[in-house]
């Protein structure tokens, strides 16, 4: 399996720091409103890459983090009069609705940047004691010059850092040693949320947030580190610094980064008026057909947004669905079972859109090539399942097919929602098979309920039931 890695600008055979297991950190978005399309754009294609691990057989541990404490949010928090905190939680939520619109499978952990400042100040602390920070007047700063390996992320030189740094200083910061020198702790302003810290009350920069929350739950090296491509500089090289300086280990083994989402070939912004939060896109399309929109080009692309290519998304999408759906319909009326010789050789050719699938994903998660197989297997599909074909045959193909949809995230099978009628009579049948002693019965329909979304709870009164 081979990633590209920004770090050595080439694509890298995949070694995991340990067997069988993947450590991912990806830097979430900062909450201060709904989250836009572009916002989407990583989350979908890193999720899309959980996934293909998981499929590949690796234990992934997932972290995404919140940015709940920043200028953005103070400001939104101050036009409306309440506090940083109501803000940040209203668009977590928010977020995190989006987030199940598009399939985004929720991280093994979601840490929130306020929760963390303890840690955040122990990691400050320890580059003070190392010599790779200092503090003036409640401020504290990196020493940047003193982490040799600086620039080597984003393959910039310092001295070319350094003439366009003089001009980006901006007041207050001449009394930085160096203008390359980038904040960790900031004092507290008025009306400004703060915490308690060795250089008073303040708050951290934000890219100690990640390095911090980074460590505190994957540990002081992980597998890959990922964000958008603007995050490359400054954002995950000053990670990388501050983790590297700190820990004295390397940080991340492979950097991804996404290309951006663009607008009608334009950049997206609120000047522009081409703007999109992910919920205005939910008014007109199923989110499953941004999600499909987003696999359809290469992660590491630019990748346009219009009408007309959501429309083709849209078809493409559908031409799944109608498969599996068609699938489900002659599964429900054939009238052989088991699978006869010749399906056999059948269903074994099918194996072949499997390997091109894998193939292309292997190949740094190429997932438009990985479609174009999907595509392929769904021709087979509706070229030779039919009437005649056996319940098994059939299935078989449904279950290849789900397989792969389910890398990308892409729902083809719609739960059929279970009626309370049927609830109530699976809940009968539990109680006359406890009556029976058949535990493993029992057990079996509140374990088939459960998958379902139905919560049984045993009460004195009877058996009470809810949907989750
Ligand atoms: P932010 O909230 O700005 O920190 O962004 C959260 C994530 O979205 C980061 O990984 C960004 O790189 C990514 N991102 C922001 N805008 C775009 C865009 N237009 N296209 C793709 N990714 C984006
Ligand atoms: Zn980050």
């Amino acid at each position: 399996m081979k990633i590209y890695n920004t770090m050595s600008k080439r694509k890298e055979e995949f070694v995991p720091l340990e067997e069988g297991k993947v450590k991912m950190y990806v830097c979430g978005p900062t909450v201060y409103n709904f989250i836009h399309i572009g916002n989407a754009r990583p989350m979908i294609v890193f999720d899309t890459v959980r996934r293909y691990f998981e499929y590949k057989g690796y234990d992934v541990n997932f972290v995404s983090n919140f940015t709940d404490v920043d200028d953005k949010i103070i400001k939104k928090a101050n036009e409306e009069g309440v506090t940083a905190e109501e803000i940040s939680k209203r668009y977590i939520a928010e977020c995190k609705k989006d987030m199940e619109g598009m399939n985004i499978e929720p991280a093994t952990k979601n840490p929130l940047a306020t929760e963390e400042i303890g840690g955040m100040i122990e990691m400050i602390r320890t580059l003070i004691e190392k010599g790779y920070a200092y503090e003036k007047n409640g401020t504290v700063y990196f020493r940047t010059r003193k982490f040799k390996d600086y620039g080597k992320l984003s393959h910039k030189n310092l001295d070319d850092l350094q003439s366009g740094g003089r001009t980006l200083l901006v007041t207050g910061e001449d009394e930085k040693e160096d203008p390359l020198d980038f904040v960790l702790w900031k004092p507290k302003k008025e009306g400004e949320p703060a915490w308690q810290s060795p250089w008073g009350e303040g708050r951290p920069g934000w890219h100690i947030e990640c390095s911090e929350m980074s460590k505190k739950y994957l540990g002081e090296q992980i597998d890959i580190h990922a964000g958008g491509e603007d995050l490359i500089f400054p954002h995950h090289e000053n990670e990388i610094a501050q983790s590297e300086a700190a820990n004295g280990k390397e940080f991340a083994k492979y950097w991804m980064h996404n290309g951006f989402l663009n607008i009608d070939n334009r950049k997206m912004s609120k000047s522009l008026g081409n703007f999109f939060t992910v919920r205005e896109i939910s008014e007109k399309y199923d989110l499953q057909v941004l999600r499909f929109f987003m696999l359809s080009a290469h992660y590491r692309s630019p990748l346009n947004f219009s009408a007309e290519l959501m429309e083709s998304a849209r078809s493409g999408l559908n031409r799944i669905v109608t498969a599996a759906e068609n699938l489900k319909f002659l599964i429900g009326n054939a009238s052989a079972e088991k699978m006869t010789e010749e399906e056999k050789e059948k269903f074994e050719k099918s194996k072949e859109y499997v390997d091109s699938f894998e193939k292309a994903m292997d190949d740094d998660f190429n997932t438009a090539d990985a479609i174009a197989a999907v595509f392929e297997l769904v021709k087979y599909i509706n070229t030779t399942a039919d009437g005649e074909s056996s319940g098994e045959y059939l299935e078989s193909l449904l279950k290849r097919l789900v397989s792969l949809t389910d890398v990308l995230g892409i729902i083809v099978e719609k739960e059929d929602e279970i009626l309370d009628a049927d609830i109530e009579a699976l809940i009968a049948e539990r109680q006359a098979a406890r009556k029976e002693k058949n535990f493993a019965r029992a057990d079996q329909i509140r374990d088939e309920l459960l998958a379902k979304g139905i919560i049984l709870e045993d009460t004195r009164e009877g058996v009470k039931w809810k949907r989750a």
